[in-house]
């Protein structure tokens, strides 16, 4: 699941959407002013929950189910976002070594 960051062109707002997939990313409008013209930038979150999914037991680092979504959260804090719920239960779940029924995030 992405989020990107934009940059407001109107009012210089710098703001951060989470999309549910990468498919539906058009229509965004700035929080601030509602101008629609603003400007994608290169996100600095990238989600690591599909790979960490699919880990095989050749990645030391996700062998430590501990570790699983670490990246995630720490991404989260640091953009000072509280975690959604789904998002938190899928890495416990994960680290509790159960693949979830419908990766709905
Ligand atoms: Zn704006």
């Amino acid at each position: 699941m992405p989020i990107y960051e934009y940059l407001c062109n109107d009012c210089e707002a710098f703001f951060e959407i989470f999309f549910k997939s990468f498919g539906n990313t058009s229509g965004t409008k700035c929080p601030g002013c509602s101008s629609e013209s603003v400007e994608r930038k290169i996100s600095s979150v990238s989600f690591k929950i599909d790979s960490s999914l699919n880990m095989s037991n050749s990645d030391s680092y996700y062998s430590d189910r501990s570790n699983i979504g670490k990246h995630v959260e720490s991404s989260f804090a640091k953009n000072g976002l509280e975690m959604p719920e789904t998002v938190r239960k899928t890495i416990e779940n994960a680290r509790s070594g159960k693949m979830p029924d419908n990766l709905d995030i």
